[in-house]
């Protein structure tokens, strides 16, 4: 094989590698800020439960003065009571009394009725800070991680920029260009030669085409795809023996 063209598969081996190391890097961070998302959604849903159980906590100290002041205003109407002359007065404050006493007990049923909840509160604060917690220790996790294999990425990245640089020095000017034309235009700028056909295209080679590309002993380029052509024997499918 022409070392240009051995040169020009190592080069695209290269940039494959290159690629992929790059966007391996790129996808680190983004990795990392995706659990840091989950881990902030799970903060805030811990900072709720906290704020649920602090709200309940001021609402039954409410209900408890209310409770104390009807008590005691129930206790105002019993000394009333013995004082009073008609029985209007009477009625009145048997009447003011029932209606503290129903609001007692409404008040009541409102503590008991957060009580209840307290239990579900504290499960909903406990679990939440488990999630923290296991979110914490995964994210410290992640990020070690990221950043050990940003760096093995770098090194290999640093390593296959130095081969295609020496790859590319091996390959003749007007290739490299024709080289680098066409993987921009097609993201590859080898094909591969198989059963006469560019395995790229899909387009049959013409007979002297597909010779040259098997004596490899010039560059050849597809018509169809404008790809730099090459031969690979181990991939020939095997003759029939001889009968
Ligand atoms: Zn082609």
């Amino acid at each position: 094989m022409l070392s240009d063209l051995k040169n020009l598969l190592d080069l695209q081996v290269a940039d494959r590698e290159i690629t992929r190391l790059k966007e391996e890097i790129a996808a680190l961070p983004k990795r990392v800020a995706a659990i840091e998302e989950q881990l902030a959604g799970t903060k805030a849903v811990l900072e709720r439960a906290k704020t649920a159980v602090k709200a309940d906590d001021a609402a039954k100290r409410k209900y408890e003065s209310a409770i104390q002041d009807l008590r005691q205003k129930v206790s105002k109407y019993r000394d009333q009571m013995l004082d009073v002359k008609t029985n209007e007065q009477y009625k009145a404050l048997q009447h003011e009394l029932n209606f503290a006493e129903k609001d007692i007990s409404a008040n009541e049923d409102k503590i008991l009725e957060l009580m209840i909840n307290a239990e579900t509160r504290e499960k909903e604060v406990k679990a939440a800070e488990a999630d923290l917690k296991t979110e914490t220790a995964e994210i410290e996790k992640e990020k070690t991680e990221a950043r050990q294999k940003t760096v093995e990425d770098e090194k290999l990245l640093a390593e296959w920029n130095a081969k295609r640089d020496s790859y590319r020095s091996g390959i003749g000017g007007d290739l490299l260009r024709h080289y680098d034309r066409v993987v921009k235009l097609r993201r590859t700028g080898l094909s591969e030669v198989r059963d006469h056909k560019c395995m790229a295209c899909q387009v049959m080679l013409r007979p002297q085409t597909y010779n040259d590309v098997r004596a490899g002993e010039q560059v050849v380029v597809c018509d169809s795809c404008q790809r730099i052509l090459y031969f690979d024997p181990s991939t020939e499918a095997p003759t029939a023996p001889p009968s």
